[in-house]
């Protein structure tokens, strides 16, 4: 697992393609990923400037209740598509014979 030192607040615009928006309710843990282009697309239709909300901010956007326990305690985080840390290389592959 990577470290979870994600300033509060990235704007969603600068995650996609890096992270997906993970929701998770507080009451009762049940989470769901969300693609974060399709959760733009949503806040805009909406006329909400959605590349600016902030990854934690979005949770105050979220018009679904939990559908599990029914509430509506929700936390955004990302969830990060590449697991590999930055600053990292990737192994390179040997070449194939
Ligand atoms: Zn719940």
């Amino acid at each position: 697992m990577g470290r979870y030192d994600f300033q509060p607040g990235v704007p969603l615009g600068q995650l996609v393609g890096q992270a997906n928006l993970l929701l998770t309710c507080k009451a009762c843990v049940w989470r769901g990923t969300y693609d974060l282009r399709k959760v733009i697309a949503q806040l805009l239709a909406r006329d909400v400037n959605g590349p600016l909300i902030g990854i934690c901010a979005a949770a105050a956007h979220v018009r679904i209740p939990c559908p599990r326990c029914g509430k509506w305690t929700w936390e955004t985080r990302p969830d990060y598509i590449n697991t590999i840390p930055p600053g990292i290389p990737e192994r390179k592959k040997p070449a194939a014979p």
